[in-house]
C-alpha cells in the first residue's frame, strides 16, 4: 500500500450545476485519505464568490480546503476582507499565485505572487500555511532557469512553505528542477502536480496556455486511439507510471489536478496502491 500524502485541485464552479458537480467528485475521492483539497480562483476576481462559497461550504462538512488566491485587478480591502474570511472560518492553507491571463475579467493587472505572499504575512502573520506554483519546465515568461530560479526563491523569502508544480510527463525535468532549487538553498516541500490525461484535445489545449510540455511520443500515441475509453486506459497507465517515478525519486507528496472528475485520478490511486 502506497501512504504518500496527497491532495485534489477543483476548479471553482460557475453554476450551480457545477457545484454540484464538484461536490460529487469529491465524494467519490474520499475514500482515499487526503491531506487537503484547494479550490482554483480566477485572477480579476472572475470567480472571487464561486471560491469563497465552495471554500465555505468545504469547510462547513470538515473538508481541510486550500482557496487559490490572486491579486488580479482587486484592491487590498478586498483580498484582507478574503483572508479575514478565511482565517475567522479557521482555514489554514493558502494557495498564492499571480494569476492567469485567461482566466480573469477583461485583463487584470497581474500582481507577482510574491507580493501576495507579503501582503498575507503582513494582514495575518503566520495563520497561513501558503503553498506557491513552481514550474519544473520553467514558466512561459521566465526568460531563464536561472530568473526561474531566482523569483521562486523570492516567493519562498517572502514567506511561502510549499510548492505545487505545473503538470509535466518528465519527471527527469521535475528532478532537475528539485536539484536546482537544492543549489540556492530552497528547502521547502516542492510537490509535483499531476495531471491525468483523458483527452487529446483538451490537454494540448491546456498545455499551450500553460507551457507545459506534451512529449510527441505521447502526443502521436495519443493521436493514435479511435476509442475514446482506450486512450484513457493508456492515459492512466502513462500517468501512473509517471507517478511511480516520482515516488520512488522521493517526491514528498502528489498534488491530483481533478478538474472536477473522480474516475480519472481514482484510477491512478488505485493503479498505484492507494
Ligand atoms: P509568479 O510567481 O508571479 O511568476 C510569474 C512569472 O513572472 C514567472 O515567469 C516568474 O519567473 C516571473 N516573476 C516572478 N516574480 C517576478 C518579479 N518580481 N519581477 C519580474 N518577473 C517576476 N491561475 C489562476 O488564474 N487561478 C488559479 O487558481 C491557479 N492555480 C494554479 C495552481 C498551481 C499549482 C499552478 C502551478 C498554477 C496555477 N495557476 C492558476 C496558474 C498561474 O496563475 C499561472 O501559471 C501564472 O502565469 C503564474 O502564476 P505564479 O503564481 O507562478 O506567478
Amino acid at each position: 500500500m502506497t501512504t504518500l500524502p496527497i491532495s485534489f485541485e477543483f476548479s471553482a464552479p460557475k453554476t450551480e450545476a457545477a457545484a454540484s458537480g464538484l461536490r460529487r467528485a469529491h465524494d467519490r475521492l474520499k475514500r482515499f485519505e487526503h491531506e487537503f483539497v484547494s479550490v482554483t480562483y480566477g485572477a480579476g476576481g472572475s470567480t472571487r464568490d464561486g471560491t469563497k462559497k465552495t471554500v465555505l461550504a468545504l469547510k462547513e462538512n470538515d473538508v481541510e480546503v486550500a482557496p487559490h488566491l490572486s491579486f488580479g485587478g482587486d484592491n487590498s480591502e478586498v483580498i484582507q476582507e478574503l483572508l479575514l474570511t478565511y482565517k475567522n472560518k479557521g482555514i489554514r492553507r493558502i494557495v498564492a499565485l499571480r494569476g492567469d491571463r485567461q482566466s480573469g475579467i477583461g485583463s487584470p493587472k497581474l500582481i507577482h505572487a510574491s507580493e501576495l505572499i507579503r501582503f498575507i504575512r503582513e494582514t495575518t502573520g503566520d495563520w497561513f500555511h501558503i503553498e506557491v506554483a513552481a514550474y519544473p519546465e520553467i514558466h512561459p515568461e521566465s526568460k531563464s532557469v536561472s530568473s526561474e530560479i531566482a523569483f521562486f526563491k523570492e516567493k519562498v523569502d517572502a514567506g511561502a512553505n510549499g510548492a505545487i508544480t505545473q503538470y509535466f510527463y518528465s519527471a527527469e525535468a521535475y528532478f532537475r528542477f528539485l536539484e536546482e532549487t537544492a543549489k540556492a538553498q530552497i528547502t521547502i516541500p516542492i510537490v509535483p502536480g499531476i495531471m491525468p490525461i483523458t483527452n487529446l484535445t483538451g490537454l494540448q489545449r491546456f498545455s499551450q496556455i500553460c507551457g507545459a510540455d506534451l512529449p510527441r511520443w505521447l502526443v502521436k500515441r495519443l493521436e493514435g486511439f479511435d476509442d475514446d475509453e482506450a486512450l484513457k486506459d493508456f492515459g492512466a497507465e502513462v500517468v501512473t507510471r509517471l507517478c511511480e517515478q516520482l515516488i520512488q525519486g522521493g517526491a514528498p507528496a502528489l498534488h491530483f489536478y481533478t478538474l472536477n472528475q473522480s474516475k480519472p485520478s481514482a484510477r491512478i490511486l488505485d493503479n498505484l496502491g492507494f
